[in-house]
């Protein structure tokens, strides 16, 4: 369930990563965009606000009596010379207009008379200004700048038009553009399809966005009481995935299924009891326990079986439950090599000393079926100055599935000089073909037909028939799991020679066995 849940986040966390990331180039591309469209919508409402005030200017030096022919012929003049501008015109000093370039003076009659509503604003200058368009007469919805009794008159449409097709990169997103004046905080111009009011709103706002936050822009003008406001439309969900980054979403997701399998192989290689179990090897995380034998007639030890010990995280792990995966999964042999390490490295120098005692190495199939282990063995002993015949060698049955390897490889260790005992004896279906078969130097009885002495269970006599069999083979015979006194007096009465146990000891530390056989030899 762990284990999966991890997966899961390796694979999803680079996607929703990589999501995340073409969000923010998407928004950044945007944002970059907006930036530069409120730049261009800022340069020409600066323009066209130049434009129409220089027109202003030039008006306020004609010198001609207004209305007058030749003062509307400096009029005409002015309007053709300043593009934005569309018309210009008098006004009297009640606001009533008195004539145009494009109509000429207007006598009080059809148009005549007409009166301008008060200005929205005035400005330091003198200029005042409409910001709801006005119908001039002549003209369309007119945005109107005046001062001092004369006007210019411009189609609003000159602030925001033509500002994303001069930006010319690419698709731009349908944005809102807006101009706003920015003393009198009014809208002069929007596009056609933007929200006046929106526009003025995010314009108030008076934090200024984060460059990812929001997608609009504002920018103010350092010379002019302008501002420009720029949106980007929110747009349906479709049309934003048609139009993210898919190099970083692929990424992510190519990313995400790679650092699953990563975690994946990660799990199984370190996580698995089996990845668990070659770290073990790799760290050389195996401890060995000795338990002494004991010569049953004298109840002295003559030797030790190694037992080998996994120390997994200050825990101690029977071998019970890990040598059949390490034979299932080739880890054997490694194990085996390291338990001989082990008992050379902590009872070598008490070997050389006491030439009479021996230590006894459980083989797995594995190590039976081929000679790699005695090439080991006998290097390390030459090494050592070791006698071959202290090291001896404990083969189940289980060990012998090919039986012709097998026995190839037991008379080989039996020629280099190492006794050879088989384990577990007369639990396997063919204990006496095997005894037939290879030449062994004894056996050692299970644990399970020892246990049975002294009880009226049929087993119980199995112990004495394969003490019988040894003695006609002319074997000898280790009694395994020996608890109880009862037992050991059976065993040494029907003939074995040997036996082990906890009524002797249980399996020791080297330093422990040491001083075990030391108490003995005083004893
Ligand atoms: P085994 O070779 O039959 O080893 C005897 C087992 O019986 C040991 O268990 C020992 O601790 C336990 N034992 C000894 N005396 C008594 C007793 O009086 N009462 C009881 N209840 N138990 C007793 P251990 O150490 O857990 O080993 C279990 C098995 O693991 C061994 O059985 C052996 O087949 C295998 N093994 C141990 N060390 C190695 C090794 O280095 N290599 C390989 N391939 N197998 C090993
Ligand atoms: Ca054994
Ligand atoms: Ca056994």
């Amino acid at each position: 369930m762990f284990l999966a849940a991890v997966v899961l986040v390796a694979a999803l966390l680079p996607a929703a990563l990589g999501l995340l990331f073409a969000q923010r180039s998407l928004r950044a591309e945007e944002a970059g965009q907006l930036n530069r469209m409120a730049d261009a919508a800022l340069v020409q409402a600066e323009d066209v606000t130049r434009h129409l005030s220089s027109a202003l200017g030039e008006i306020g030096r004609v010198s001609d009596e207004p209305c007058t022919a030749s003062y509307l012929q400096e009029l005409r003049r002015i309007v053709t010379a300043h593009r934005a501008v569309g018309d210009a015109g008098a006004i009297d000093h009640a606001g009533r207009w008195q004539c145009s370039s494009l109509l000429g003076a207007v006598a009080l009659g059809a148009l005549g008379g007409r009166s301008l509503p008060p200005p929205d604003w005035r400005g330091r200058d003198g200029v005042i200004a409409w910001f709801r368009l006005l119908h001039m007469p002549g003209g369309e919805q007119s945005f109107v700048l005046g001062r001092n009794g004369y006007y210019v008159a411009a189609d609003p449409a000159a602030y925001v038009e033509g500002v994303k097709t001069r930006l010319n990169d690419g698709p731009a997103p349908a944005s809102g553009l807006g101009v706003i004046n920015t003393e009198a905080s009014r809208v002069i111009a929007t596009t056609p399809s933007a929200d006046p009011s929106l526009l003025l709103a995010l314009y108030r706002k008076p934090v200024q966005p984060g460059y990812f936050d929001a997608p609009y822009v504002v920018r103010r003008s350092g010379t002019m009481p302008i501002a420009v406001v720029v949106s980007a439309p929110r747009e349906a969900l479709p049309e934003r995935l048609r139009s993210l980054p898919w190099g970083w979403l692929l990424g992510g997701l190519a990313a995400g299924v790679a650092l699953a399998g990563w975690a994946a192989f990660f799990i199984v290689r370190h996580m698995s009891p089996r990845g668990q179990l070659s770290d073990a090897v790799r760290r050389h995380q195996f401890i060995v326990a000795y338990q002494p034998i004991v010569d049953l007639a004298t109840r002295r030890c003559v030797g030790a079986e190694a037992l080998v010990r996994w120390k997994h995280h200050d825990r101690i792990v029977r071998p019970d439950h890990f040598i059949p995966l390490a034979e299932h999964r080739g880890l054997i042999q490694a194990i085996t090599d390291q338990v001989l390490d082990t008992v050379l490295l902590e009872l070598a120098e008490f070997l050389k000393r006491y030439p009479e005692y021996y230590v006894s190495i459980n083989l797995s199939a594995g190590d039976l079926t081929t000679p790699r282990f005695l090439g080991v063995l006998r290097a390390a002993l030459a090494r050592q100055k070791v006698r071959p015949e202290q090291i001896r060698i404990e083969a189940t049955e289980r060990g012998f599935l090919d039986a012709e390897a097998a026995k190839e490889v037991i008379g080989a260790f039996r020629d280099a000089g190492h006794p050879v005992y088989i384990d577990d004896f007369g639990t396997g279906y063919s204990s006496l073909s095997h005894l037939q078969n290879f030449h062994v130097d004894a056996l050692k009885i299970d644990k399970s037909f020892v246990d049975t002495i002294g009880q009226d269970a049929a087993s119980s006599s199995v112990a004495s028939h394969i003490i019988d069999m040894a003695a006609t083979l002319d074997v000898q015979v280790i009694a395994e799991g020996i608890e109880r006194e009862e037992q050991a007096s059976y065993l040494h009465a029907r003939g074995a020679q040997f036996g082990q146990g906890w009524l002797f000891s249980p399996p020791l530390t080297a330093a422990e066995f040491i001083r075990y056989v030391g108490k003995m030899r005083k004893g």
